[in-house]
C-alpha cells in the first residue's frame, strides 16, 4: 500500500492514502505530505492501536482495492470508517465492506462542474450514494463549501437530490483555500448553507460544530512504519 502518514489522536488512528482517481482543484491533501511509502497491509496493522477507531482517507482508499481488502481484514470492521469519492464504490466492493462506516464525498451535483472540478464524471458517485443506502449501511454525504463555485445553491440542490433518496446524514465542509481556488467561508454562509439543507434533510451538520480532525495528534515518521 502507498500511505503518506500514519496520525493517532485520543480516540482515532488516521491512515492517509497517497494517490486518487481525482484531480480536485481545491486538493490539499497532496499538497501537505512530500513523503510517503510503500507498506503491506499487514505491517501496517501492527502500527494500528486496537483500542482507536481507524480512518481510512485519502488520497482515495479505494484505489488499492486488493491491499484495502487486506488492511480491512487485519482489523475490527467496526472500529473502520473509509473516507472516500465513491467513484469505485461498486456493488460487489460494497458488499465487502459490509460493517464498514462509509464517509463519501459529493463534490457537486452539477454534471458540468463536479467534471471541471474533480476531473470526471459524477454519475458513479451519485449512484455510490444510492447503494450505500439501499444496502443499509451507515454513511455520511459531506460536501466542501466553496465560495463561488460550491456554494449555498449548489448545496441545496444537493440536500434536494439526497432527500429524494431517503433521509440521509450531510456534512458540509468549510474550505480550507488552497492555489488561489477561493477564499475561506465565512462562518454565516456555512450556518446559512446548514439551514438551507436542513429543508430537505433532518441530520445535517458542518465541520465547524464537528470537527473530523482532531487538534492533537502524533504523526507517526514513515521510516518508523517499515521498522
Ligand atoms: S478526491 Fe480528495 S484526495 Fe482526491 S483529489 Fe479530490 S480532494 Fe484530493
Amino acid at each position: 500500500m502507498h500511505i503518506s502518514y500514519l496520525a493517532v489522536s485520543e480516540k482515532r488512528c488516521t491512515i492517509q492514502m497517497t494517490n486518487c482517481n481525482f484531480k480536485c482543484r481545491g486538493c490539499f491533501s497532496n499538497k501537505r505530505h512530500d513523503h510517503c511509502i510503500d507498506i503491506t497491509p499487514s505491517r501496517l496493522a501492527k502500527h494500528i492501536p486496537s483500542d482507536k477507531e481507524v480512518m481510512l482517507a485519502g488520497g482515495e482508499p479505494t484505489i488499492d482495492k486488493q491491499g484495502l481488502l487486506s488492511l480491512i481484514h487485519e482489523l475490527d470492521r467496526q472500529k473502520l470508517i473509509i473516507s472516500t469519492n465513491g467513484y469505485l464504490l461498486d456493488e460487489t466492493l460494497l458488499q465487502k465492506l459490509k460493517g464498514i462506516t462509509i464517509h463519501i464525498d459529493l463534490k457537486a451535483l452539477n454534471t458540468k462542474l463536479h467534471r471541471w472540478y474533480t476531473g470526471k464524471d459524477n454519475t458513479r458517485v451519485l449512484k455510490a450514494v444510492q447503494l450505500l443506502y439501499s444496502n443499509d449501511f451507515d454513511f455520511t454525504v459531506s460536501t466542501v463549501y466553496i465560495p463561488d463555485v460550491v456554494d449555498t445553491e449548489e448545496i441545496e440542490r444537493i440536500a434536494r437530490f439526497l432527500s429524494g433518496i431517503g433521509d440521509i446524514r450531510y456534512k458540509i465542509i468549510r474550505y480550507i483555500p488552497v492555489g488561489g481556488l477561493s477564499r475561506r467561508p465565512h462562518i454565516r454562509e456555512i450556518e446559512t448553507s446548514v439551514k438551507i439543507a436542513k429543508k430537505y434533510l433532518s441530520n445535517v451538520s458542518s465541520s465547524m460544530e464537528n470537527r473530523s480532525h482532531p487538534k492533537y495528534r502524533k504523526i507517526l515518521d514513515p521510516l518508523v512504519l517499515l521498522e
